[in-house]
């Protein structure tokens, strides 16, 4: 299975904190996460940015 790196992106803040290693099957679909936001200094929702 083919795996693909991509960045995790405050929703907030708009800050890349996270990369992720996700499928080819995930990719298709944006990837949402609650992560913590050093940034804003709590835990916001984070989304995939490529
Ligand atoms: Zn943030």
């Amino acid at each position: 299975m083919a795996h693909r790196k991509v960045g995790l992106e405050c929703s907030r803040c708009g800050a890349r904190n996270y990369t992720v290693n996700i499928s080819a099957k995930q990719a298709s679909e944006r990837l949402e996460l609650k992560k913590f936001c050093k940034h804003c200094q709590q835990v916001t929702l984070h989304r995939q940015t490529r």
